[in-house]
């Protein structure tokens, strides 16, 4: 069976065809900048690239154009899109409601909807690709996968805030917790890597790349994680800039700002590139640091220090730890951070093999040595895939969304 995995952002599709149940990738691509000027749809079919610069107005020609390129281009992939067996789709905000993946009708795409209020700038744009998929593909089902789903077991002494009850009762201010789909495919890959079953592997996740959060996993389930309600809290990113004393924000208020702004200094103008005043990138920081700009080092010590932070935490909630696990762009390619956050932590059981570290680049296995009690792994991530394996699943097994997947929640 071929399944069409997307995610979709407020001006781009991402999409990947995969061949079921072997997991192989036929073709992918994105369709990026849509409804802007210099739309463009690029796409890889086995090791050939190719772009088609046509105007993309909005998300349902996006889709069109992508499912035009399957059948049509020069290197097509089908006969057919009656091949296609079923999407699946990301969504980032899942709520209380999802603790898993889902076949879409009507009543996942208002519960979605009503999620929309806990993640405004990334729900929406989910659905809208949802129902252009839905109707370029009508016929065959379609897969809601959700970023918080996989923090649905995070019991409540870890998902709540010490704020006023009510908070929570009437609005739902608690954790979510994000990159889900991403923590869960490093726990089962970390897992098999350690020859163990999930139910008894205890890891904590590193996601490191544009956005960064962690997650402390105890018999295979999460039980906490650094991104929060909203994905701001936690490690320090890109450009958002992860924990900070709230009342930082109240002082700013006093000084003029509104809450605009403060909403865009903490989410698109701190972290890497707030410390640094330079690139939200670390390869650009690693550069220019080595030409002698000490606020680019300081941005990138300021993040590995916050993973190492987390990491003292989540050791002390998981008690044993059988792996520290790094993905993501900067966990996979980065030995300069993974030494950074691993360095001292050798009474705590956990020792890096130098050597070993500078060779893991980007491709799984240990960077510890052959004695740290704690494994070291870097395991590139497979969000794509998960979401391919979770829509074959529903898809094969025949289940459907009951609208009884509600968390048991507590008064
Ligand atoms: P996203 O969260 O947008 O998917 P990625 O997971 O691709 O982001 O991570 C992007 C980050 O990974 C950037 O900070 C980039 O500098 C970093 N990165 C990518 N490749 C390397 C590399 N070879 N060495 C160090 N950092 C890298």
């Amino acid at each position: 069976m071929k399944i069409l995995v997307v995610n979709c952002g407020s001006s781009s599709i991402k999409f990947q065809l995969y061949s079921m149940p072997e997991k192989r990738v036929l073709a992918k691509g994105l369709a990026a900048k849509i409804g802007e000027e210099g739309s463009a749809l690029e796409y890889h079919v086995g090791r050939n690239a190719y772009q088609v610069d046509r105007a993309i107005p909005d998300h349902g020609e996006g889709m069109k154009q992508i499912l035009a390129t399957l059948i049509g281009s020069e290197d097509a992939i089908l006969d057919n899109l009656d091949e296609i067996g079923a999407v699946g789709h990301r969504v980032v905000h899942g709520g209380e409601e999802f603790t898993g993946s889902v076949e879409i009708g009507q009543a996942v795409l208002d519960s979605i909807e009503r999620c929309s209020d806990l993640a405004p700038l990334h729900n929406p744009a989910n659905l809208t690709g949802i129902r252009a998929a839905m109707r370029a593909l009508p016929e065959v089902p379609h897969i809601a996968c959700f970023d918080t789903a996989f923090h649905a077991t995070i019991p409540k002494m870890g998902y709540l805030y010490a704020l006023p009850y009510e908070v929570y009762k009437k609005y739902g201010v608690r954790r979510y917790g994000f990159h889900g789909t991403s923590h869960r495919y490093v726990a089962a890959q970390t897992a098999k890597l350690l020859g163990k079953a999930p139910e008894e592997t205890n890891c904590i996740t590193c996601h490191l790349g544009n956005g960064c959060s962690m997650a402390a996993v105890r018999n295979g389930l999460s039980v906490d994680t650094s991104m929060g309600l909203t994905p701001l809290e936690g490690l320090v990113m890109g450009t958002r800039s992860g924990d900070i004393d709230p009342a930082i924000l109240f002082y700013l208020a006093d000084k003029g700002y509104d809450m605009e702004s403060l909403n865009k200094m903490c989410n698109k103008k701190s972290g890497l590139l707030g410390v640094s005043g330079i690139s939200n990138d670390l390869r650009t920081l690693r550069e220019k640091s080595d030409q002698g700009d000490s606020r680019a080092q300081l941005a990138i010590d300021i993040f590995c220090y916050r993973v190492k932070k987390y990491v003292g935490a989540y050791m002390a909630v998981l008690g044993r730890v059988d792996a520290i696990c790094f993905t993501g762009g900067i966990g996979e390619n980065s030995a300069e951070v993974r030494a950074a956050v691993c360095r001292g932590l050798e009474p705590l059981g956990a020792v890096l093999d130098p050597e070993l570290n500078e060779r893991r680049i980007g491709h799984e296995g240990d960077f510890g040595t052959k004695n740290s009690r704690v494994r070291l792994l870097v395991v590139p991530t497979d969000e794509e895939g998960v979401i391919a394996t979770d829509t074959f699943d529903i898809v094969m097994q025949g289940k459907t969304y009951d609208g009884n997947q509600l968390l048991p929640v507590a008064d």
